[in-house]
C-alpha cells in the first residue's frame, strides 16, 4: 500500500474514535491574555507557572546575548557549542539546587531519554510510575534493561517488583515529581526510603515542580524537606516555571561526568542556543528575588478549589498549579472545553489515550501573571456551564 494510503487509514480511524488532536495557532506572546484563531482568551493551559516567558528582563537578557553571541549554537557540546553562558548556567542552577553539578539538556524529552539511556545495560531494572510522563516512558522502552511499571504511586507494589529483581543488577526507580495530567505529586519520602532499603538508584523529574514548590521554589525535594543526596539524579526542566526552553540534570560530580560521557541525546545533538541560557539565568534570579509569584499562585489555586469543588465538580487532588476537573466521558469533556471556549477561557479537555477510558477530564493550570478577576471569571463560566450541563 502507498504510504498516504496507509496513514489516511490510521488518521481516519482515530477520527473515528473522536480522537483526532487539533493544534490552534496563537499570536504574540505566552501570558495569560492571548489570541487564540482571533479571539481574545484568558489562557489557562499554559506551564508558564510564573509567568516569566514574557517577562521584560528575561527577553532582554536573550536580546542582549543573542546580540553579543548570535543566535544558534553551532553544535554540540562536545564539538564547539558549549558556551561560557552554558558553564554559568550550570553553575548557578547547582549552586540553587545543592548538588555538586548540573548538566544542560536542549529539552526535558532529550535529557529523560538520555540519562535513563546512560545509567542502563542489558540486564538491568528500570522500575517507573505507570503515570510517568512520556520521554520517561519512551526512555525505558528504548532502553536494553527490563522495564517494568508500578501502579501510580503505589510504594507497596513498588516494594514487591524490587524485591523480584536481582540484586546483581542494577535497578533504576524512576518517577515524576509532579504528575503532568493528574496533578498529584510523587510520595517522595516513601520512595526514597525504599528505594534506599534495596540499594537501588532513584531518578525524579521535577518538569512541573520545580521552581514552584517549595518555599524558596526548589521543587519537590524542598516540599518534602529531603536533600540532594537522597535524590541523586534529578531533572528539571526550564520551559515551565522559567518560561524559556531547555532542561538540566543535577547530580554528583561523577553522575554528571558519566552523562557527559555515554548520554547519547546530549552528545549528538545541537547545544541549546546560549542566549537561551543566558535567560534562564534571569528567569532563576527572578524566581528567587519574587516568591511573591510562588504565594499570588497558591492563593489563586486554593481559591479555585474552594470555589468549583462547591459547584459540584470533582477536582483531582492537587495542590499545584496542575488542576483536573474530572468529566469522565472524551467527548463531553470536549463539549466543556468548547462551552469555556466560547466564554473566553483557553482549556484543554485531556483524553484518551493520554488517560485511561472514562477519566477524560478538564486540564487547568495557573500562572501567576493570573488576576484574582481572571479566576473568579472561570470559576463563574464553570458554575454556568455546569447549569447547563444535563442539555449539554
Ligand atoms: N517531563 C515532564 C513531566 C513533562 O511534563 C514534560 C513536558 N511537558 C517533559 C518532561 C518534557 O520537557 P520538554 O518540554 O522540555 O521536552
Amino acid at each position: 500500500m502507498r504510504l498516504d494510503e496507509v496513514l489516511q487509514q490510521r488518521l481516519a480511524e482515530r477520527e473515528r474514535q473522536h480522537l483526532l488532536r487539533q493544534r490552534q495557532q496563537i499570536a504574540g506572546p505566552q501570558q495569560p491574555t492571548v489570541i487564540n484563531q482571533n479571539q481574545v482568551m484568558v489562557n489557562f493551559c499554559s506551564n508558564d507557572y510564573l509567568g516569566l516567558a514574557n517577562h521584560p528582563a528575561v527577553i532582554s537578557a536573550f536580546q542582549q546575548a543573542a546580540k553579543s553571541h548570535g543566535v544558534g549554537s553551532g553544535a554540540s557540546h562536545l564539538v564547539c557549542g558549549h558556551h561560557k553562558l552554558h558553564d554559568q548556567l550550570e553553575e548557578a542552577l547547582a549552586e540553587f539546587t545543592g548538588y555538586e553539578r548540573v548538566l544542560l539538556f536542549s529539552s526535558g524529552y532529550m535529557a529523560n531519554l538520555g540519562v535513563i539511556n546512560a545509567l542502563s545495560t542489558k540486564g538491568d531494572y528500570i522500575l517507573q510510575d505507570k503515570l510517568n510522563h512520556a520521554s520517561l516512558i519512551d526512555g525505558g522502552l528504548i532502553s536494553q534493561a527490563r522495564f517494568q511499571r508500578y501502579a501510580h504511586a503505589d510504594v507497596i507494589q513498588l516494594a514487591k517488583c524490587l524485591q523480584s529483581c536481582s540484586p546483581q543488577q542494577q535497578r533504576l526507580v524512576v518517577t515524576d515529581g509532579v504528575f503532568s495530567m493528574d496533578g498529584d505529586i510523587a510520595p517522595l519520602p516513601a520512595l526514597v526510603n525504599l528505594v534506599e532499603s534495596h540499594n537501588a538508584w532513584l531518578m525524579v523529574d521535577d518538569a512541573h515542580g520545580f521552581g514552584v514548590l517549595g518555599e524558596h521554589g526548589k521543587g519537590i525535594i524542598q516540599h518534602f524537606g529531603l536533600s540532594p543526596e537522597q535524590v541523586p539524579i534529578l531533572v528539571g526542566t526550564l520551559g515551565k516555571a522559567f518560561g524559556t526552553y531547555g532542561a538540566f540534570v543535577a547530580g554528583s560530580k561523577t553522575l554528571i561526568e558519566a552523562l557527559v560521557q555515554f548520554a547519547r541525546t546530549y552528545i549528538y545533538t545541537t547545544a541549546l542556543p546560549p542566549a537561551l541560557a543566558a535567560a534562564s539565568l534571569t528567569s532563576l534570579k527572578l524566581l528567587q528575588e519574587e516568591s511573591w509569584r510562588r504565594t499570588h499562585l497558591q492563593q489563586l489555586i486554593t481559591f479555585f478549589r474552594h470555589e468549583v469543588s462547591q459547584q459540584g465538580w470533582q477536582l483531582l487532588p492537587s495542590c499545584t498549579p496542575i488542576q483536573l476537573v474530572l468529566v469522565g466521558d472524551a467527548d463531553q469533556s470536549v463539549q466543556v472545553s468548547h462551552e469555556l471556549q466560547k466564554r473566553g477561557f483557553w482549556v484543554t479537555a485531556i483524553r484518551p489515550p493520554t488517560v485511561p477510558k472514562g477519566t477524560a477530564r478538564l486540564r487547568i493550570t495557573f500562572s501567576a501573571q493570573h488576576t484574582m478577576d481572571q479566576v473568579e471569571q472561570l470559576v463563574d463560566a464553570l458554575a454556568n456551564i455546569k447549569g447547563l450541563q444535563e442539555p449539554l
